[in-house]
């Protein structure tokens, strides 16, 4: 693929850097309700001087019950579908009659009906078909960001902000893989400059929702689940951010799960590596692509707390002077291991073979084990499975196991450490490992067990490497920003 994000001349980037925003995503919860709301602004009210540009996700909860509603119809279920519409409709109504007064408020309310009349005849398309399309789906979930999107806006412009609503269909130009859609960048960045770069350097703060994108033929797409965050990263990118800000509701990236251990701690600082590798193996903090863009233009990225907004959160960086250290534990539930024993040997076109047929069925692997005479792929979905298997056929057999999980232990350069190895390998010698995963990466050291034993293998290792270490040197969040003069009372 050719489209990476464009390089700009330096003449440009001497420009841009005059206005180089902080580009701040509200997640569901940091925007579900009206003091969600009220909080958020005042956050943003502190970064006037930064040039903020705003990215909001759909209230929490909300992309689920569209896509539950979507389901629904598709099983015929039309009623319960439009009792979720109802719901949702009139929580978005009681939202913005808490916080959006006068004319405005009229109109945002019009807006609304009409959004969800439209919702509603999607609705009737897809109980009629009796199916729902990855293009309907992108259609109905983006609503949720566009409801959000519209109110955040009007309602932070009524607590004295100057924000104004821009249309991420208009400036967020993707491929048309509904459901997992990748941005076009040159057009992308081309729409930025034009739609959101004048608003900012005319002092107004533009309010985008997240996660959605359109074609270039004006389909709505979307970005994967959890695409916010991508989005804030693409706009930071396109944007030439100084620093990009995840406002969420935990203090920043975890060493492991809290639910699982109740003495996770927040870590401070990690690079951009370890924090990519954290969320494709499981970390819930972050959306696994978010950070690509962000570290191509080596723009920092925080991951906050908005309900606490006095902890100093997780700095994402290019560089990170610790190594050979533990920075977290995690877990990635619902995995399945398939095993692909080829009918002769495993030949290079082979390989190859397997490859396309799994890429030709939009089947992402995880991770791979090879060894001469057979290979276990990991996935974490078995949808696919039987059309691959069939299309193997003659070349290679499909075999598949459920329900499994693969624990991580991520750092940069642990794997440097035999000791950590064989730390981890003895505390839990006594649970049954199906494999341990040599991946290509320095920074991590994975091993697939027993969903049922995930739990315990994260507990002892979170044990082993956290519970004993001193607490981490606090990082002062607010020094070395990129801009001085900012006011942070
Ligand atoms: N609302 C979308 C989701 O829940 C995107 C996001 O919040 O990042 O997946
Ligand atoms: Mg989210």
């Amino acid at each position: 693929m050719n489209d990476l994000p464009r390089q700009r001349n330096v003449e440009n980037q001497a420009e841009g850097a005059a206005f180089a925003p902080v580009v701040m995503k509200f997640g569901g919860t940091s925007v579900q309700d009206a003091a969600a709301l009220r909080r958020a602004s005042k956050l943003v009210k502190r970064r006037l001087d930064l040039h903020p540009v705003l990215v909001i996700s759909a209230l929490a909860k909300v992309t689920d019950q569209l896509l539950s509603a979507g389901k629904l119809a598709a099983q015929g279920n039309e009623d319960s579908a439009k009792g979720i519409l109802q719901t949702l409709k009139q929580r978005h109504e009681h939202l913005v009659s808490e916080l959006v007064t006068g004319d405005e408020s009229n109109e945002l309310l019009a807006f609304l009906h009409q959004e969800f009349e439209a919702a509603e005849k999607l609705i009737h398309s897809i109980a009629a078909e009796g199916g729902f399309s990855p293009r309907a789906q992108d259609h109905l979930l983006g609503l949720g960001e566009s409801f959000s999107s519209r109110i955040a806006a009007l309602a932070l412009r009524q607590s004295g902000l100057d924000t104004v609503w821009v249309d991420a269909k208009q400036c967020i130009i993707t491929d048309a893989v509904h459901t997992q859609a990748t941005p076009l960048w040159d057009d992308t960045n081309e729409r930025l400059e034009r739609h959101v770069g004048p608003l900012v350097k005319a002092g107004r703060i533009p309010v985008l929702g997240g996660f959605m994108g359109c074609t270039r033929d004006g389909i709505p797409t979307t970005l994967g689940r959890g695409g916010s965050d991508f989005s804030a990263a693409i706009l930071g990118a396109g944007l030439q951010a100084c620093r990009i800000e995840i406002w969420t509701d935990v203090d920043g990236i975890m060493t492991t799960d809290p639910r699982l251990c109740p003495d996770a701690r927040r870590v401070p600082k990690m690079n951009f590596q370890e924090a990519a590798e954290l969320a494709y193996f499981g970390a819930k903090v972050l959306h696994p692509a978010t950070l690509l863009p962000a570290k191509r233009r080596n723009i920092p990225v925080w991951v906050l707390n908005s309900k606490n907004p006095e902890s100093n959160g997780t700095e994402i960086v290019a560089d990170t002077d610790e190594s050979g250290r533990v920075k977290a534990v995690t877990a990635k539930r619902g995995i399945s291991v398939v095993d692909v024993e080829p009918v002769r040997w495993l030949a290079p076109e082979l390989l190859r073979e397997i490859f396309e047929v799994f890429e030709k069925h939009h089947h992402g692997l995880d991770l791979l084990s090879a060894s001469p005479n057979s290979m276990s792929l990991l996935v974490s979905s078995t949808a696919g499975l039987p059309v691959i298997a069939e299309e193997l056929k003659g070349l290679a057999h499909l075999r598949w196991e459920n329900h499994k999980a693969l624990v991580s232990l991520v750092g940069e350069k642990i794997r440097r450490r035999p000791e950590i190895a064989s730390q981890v390998f003895s505390s839990v010698a006594d649970i049954e490992m199906r494999m341990i995963c040599q991946g290509a990466s320095e920074r991590n050291i994975s091993f697939l067990v027993d969903e049922s034993q995930a739990e315990e293998a994260v507990r002892r290792l979170h044990k082993i490497f956290f519970s004993s270490q001193e607490a981490q040197p606090e990082v002062v969040q607010y020094q070395g920003l990129c801009q001085a003069g900012g006011s942070w009372q």
